[in-house]
């Protein structure tokens, strides 16, 4: 299996530290405002990846974190604690804004096929942890106190940046990232822990400092986390490519410092879902939810259909064209599996191609065109089911578990009108018949089979 290591810019072949276990770790989110799809295809990717590393025979130990405290209004040292402002705005409890968004996340997991980690690893569930590091980053001097928190000190990590390539990088063009602050011996330094200043929902007493309450900076819960389940260092680290620059380096700084290892060997990172070609970001105001595709007729899994016609290290461009294409291909698929036929064998030509593909930097892409090329080919419908079932394990299109749905007897008449006008070579009129069924709210797709319905949503 080969990967795209962004540590080294190359794409390697995959080497776990032990054989046929691979330790995964997951930037999660942020549970203080609704999932959009952008996040969700950073999560798409990594289930993605998880399934092509279990596809390989591999024994995956997958963690996901939930950042619920720490996280500031601009992803730097300044601003509010993105869960504190929305629980305070709303005259709510912390845990209650983080327990919604949670279960919000979760939902659009599932309704999106993403198998569940072995764990989600909660921020605020590792305190003690976290404050362990701090403290022993402190006593390295990697470390120092300012008025508002304790900062990691990178002109004292010599590799600083080295994610990316940012320290080859322009440091006036790295110091624009960060803005001033005061209190900081360097515009790249970050902080490691917050003070807290006024009165606050979440917080604990500061490590080094035990006098002071404060609460983690957001960097800090995955290097603590990542260590204490997977242990140092592991396999592989995920996440979106906005995170290379800031929160990545400043993992790395952080654990490399405290334990003079590396943390991870394999830095993966996904693109982004972008909408008119600009990043999908609740920020810019471009965002659509998985409930708003749902609302036009569409289903989650032609959404994942979507996000797999295009490989994870490039750039998406989410359109309705493109979702329609992707349920119509989806339903293409799952008339192909119905009727459900029994004793087929798998095809090792396509199945061996399909696994060539998606082993290849996670290739989607072209592990879909292998599919295509068995549907369409003369091959036994009972074999092409039993295949494409194999290749969903990869894919998670729920083919398995999918069974057509209970059909209105009028639909029913009108498709077999339709059949009839194929038939006799009509096919002015098998379109306009076409355009009364999905007016009564299905789709109709033809198969070697016959036809197939499938209700909208
Ligand atoms: P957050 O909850 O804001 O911390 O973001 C959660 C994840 O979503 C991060 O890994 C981001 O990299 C990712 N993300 C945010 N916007 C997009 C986007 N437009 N496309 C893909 N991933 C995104
Ligand atoms: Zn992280």
């Amino acid at each position: 299996m080969k990967l795209f290591n962004t540590l080294t810019s190359k794409k390697q072949v995959f080497k776990p530290l032990r054989s046929g276990k691979v330790s995964l770790y997951a930037c999660g989110p942020t549970v203080y405002q609704s999932p959009h799809i952008g996040n969700m295809r950073s999560y798409l990717f990594e289930d993605i990846l998880r399934r092509v590393l279990e596809y390989n025979g591999y024994t995956v130990k997958h963690i996901i974190n939930v950042t619920d405290v720490g996280h500031l209004t601009g992803d730097g040292d300044i601003g509010a604690d993105k869960v504190e402002e929305s629980a305070k705005s709303k005259g709510v409890k912390a845990s209650d804004v983080t327990k919604k968004y949670f279960d919000e996340f979760k939902t659009d997991m599932k309704a999106l096929n993403i198998l569940m980690p072995s764990k989600f690893a909660w921020a605020t569930k590792y305190i003690p942890e976290q404050k362990k590091l701090v403290e022993r980053i402190f006593s390295k001097k990697y470390a120092y106190e300012t008025e508002d928190g304790i900062y990691f000190d990178t002109q004292k990590f010599g590799k600083y940046g080295k994610l990316g390539g940012l320290n080859k990088r322009d440091p006036e063009e790295m110091q624009s990232r960060t803005g001033v602050d005061p209190d900081k011996k360097h515009p790249f330094d970050f902080a490691l822990w917050k003070f807290s200043i006024g009165p606050r929902l979440q917080e604990w007493k500061s490590p080094v400092d035990h006098k002071k309450m404060g609460f983690p900076g957001w960097h800090l819960e995955c290097s603590a986390i990542s260590t204490e389940e997977l242990g140092q260092p592991f396999d592989i680290h995920a996440g979106g490519i906005d995170h290379v620059t800031t929160h990545h380096n400043n993992e790395i700084a952080q654990s490399e410092a405290a334990y003079g290892k590396p943390l991870a060997n394999y830095w993966i990172h996904g693109e982004h879902l972008l909408m008119k070609d600009t990043k999908m970001s609740k920020s810019l105001g471009n965002v659509a939810l998985l409930a708003d595709l749902t609302a036009q007729g569409f289903e989650p899994l032609a959404f994942r259909y979507l996000v797999l016609t295009s490989q994870y290290r490039n750039r998406l461009n989410f359109t309705e064209d493109g979702l329609e294409a992707a349920q119509t291909a989806l339903n293409k698929l799952r008339a192909v599996m119905a009727p459900r036929l029994k004793g087929g064998k798998v095809i090792e030509k396509y199945q061996k191609k399909f696994k060539t593909a998606v082993s290849d930097d996670l290739n989607t892409a072209e592990g879909l065109a292998v599919v295509w090329e068995m549907v369409k080919s003369k091959a036994d419908v009972a074999d092409v089911q039993a295949t494409l079932l194999d290749m969903d394990q990869v894919l998670g299109l729920g083919l398995d578990k999918w069974k057509p749905a209970k059909v209105d007897k009028t639909v029913l008449e009108l498709a077999e009108k339709r059949e009839q006008a194929r038939a006799n070579k009509e096919w002015a009129e098998s379109d306009r018949i076409r355009d009364e069924i999905n007016k009564k709210g299905y789709d109709i797709s033809d198969t070697p089979n016959g036809y197939q319905l499938f209700k909208r949503q």
